[in-house]
């Protein structure tokens, strides 16, 4: 393991103990199972497995898909990529797609909802931007989220049994961790793809020799701002500790991979020869597998014998 000069963390998430696939409409998302139950977990303790995981999806997607985005609808028909984003999301929860975009909280209570427009700030009504996450659900259709709080809101989005961690996060995590809530698989898949994207540039910005390709991928990472990002102390136990409000799964892997890409000392690394993300037991590590480094020296003594 890398000693890497870190920070002291905390950030809470929460997943379900069951998830599982529905249909509707020919498109397929991920829902917690009715009898599911709720648990929290501290990011910082799964940073870079979270990460892997993750990446390994977007590899996958990005193999897959090329620069076409629309395939990412017709990948999540296939058992295959819904197994992958299954096996995901029973590990470290939904990614919280719903609170990630924004600019306003408590979204209930103001019946209203802020998004950034790519040069001005567009409006919609809770009712229009909310629906589309709880998929299948008739009790939810036939809510009215437009005019703050009321008890159907309280009796079928709001769970009973939120941990204590959450009740002082804002309004929209009651959204995100109700057991209605749902994402759509095509989407997890494309922001998988993008986040690998932005892995793989910066990464390829260190190691390229090529000045020029250098120069492209530098610029491709330069364009990565991760959302919104708040942090406060957490004074407990004679220690400073950073406690992380972040609004949603998304936005946690941003930052958790600009830490990571920008740590000097960083274990999770991308093998050179195959791409995929992998957790380093040394600072010098390359490779993920060792037939990966052996096929790579095989390339480079070929390369030195002609
Ligand atoms: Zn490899």
């Amino acid at each position: 393991m890398i000693k890497e000069n870190n920070f002291n963390f905390k950030g809470v998430w929460a997943k379900y103990s069951d998830y599982e696939i529905i249909k509707s409409n020919d498109e397929f998302y991920v829902r917690a199972t009715k009898k599911s139950k709720i648990t929290t977990f501290d990011i910082y303790n799964v940073n870079k497995k979270l990460l892997v995981d993750f990446l390994l999806i977007g590899r996958e997607t990005l193999k897959y898909t090329n620069e076409r985005d629309i395939e990412c609808n017709l990948m999540s028909t296939e058992e295959k990529y819904q197994k992958m984003v299954l096996d995901f999301v029973k590990k470290y929860g939904l990614l919280g797609d719903l609170s990630y975009p924004l600019l306003n909280s408590n979204i209930i209570s103001s019946g209203e909802v802020y998004l950034q427009g790519y040069s001005e700030v567009n409006k919609i009504s809770a009712n229009n931007y909310i629906k589309p996450f709880f998929i299948e659900d008739e009790n939810i259709k036939n809510i009215d989220f437009n005019n703050g709080i009321n008890e159907n809101i309280l009796k079928y989005v709001y769970s009973t049994d939120l941990p204590i961690e959450l009740s002082n996060k804002p309004e929209e995590m009651n959204l995100i961790f109700s057991k209605a809530y749902t994402e759509k698989i095509s989407r997890i898949l494309f922001y998988s793809k993008q986040l690998y994207k932005i892995f793989e540039y910066t990464e390829n910005s260190i190691t390229e020799k090529n000045e020029d390709k250098k120069a492209i991928y530098k610029k491709f990472a330069s364009e990565f701002v991760p959302n919104n990002i708040a942090f406060m102390f957490d004074l407990n136990d004679d220690k400073v500790a950073l406690n992380w409000q972040f609004s949603s799964l998304k936005q946690a892997m941003e930052v958790l991979l600009g830490f990571n890409e920008s740590n000097d000392r960083k274990e999770l690394k991308m093998c050179k020869h195959c791409g995929k993300p992998f957790i380093a037991k040394n600072l010098k590590a390359e490779y993920d597998t060792i037939s990966c480094r052996n096929i790579a020296n095989v390339y480079k003594n070929r390369e030195k014998n002609k």
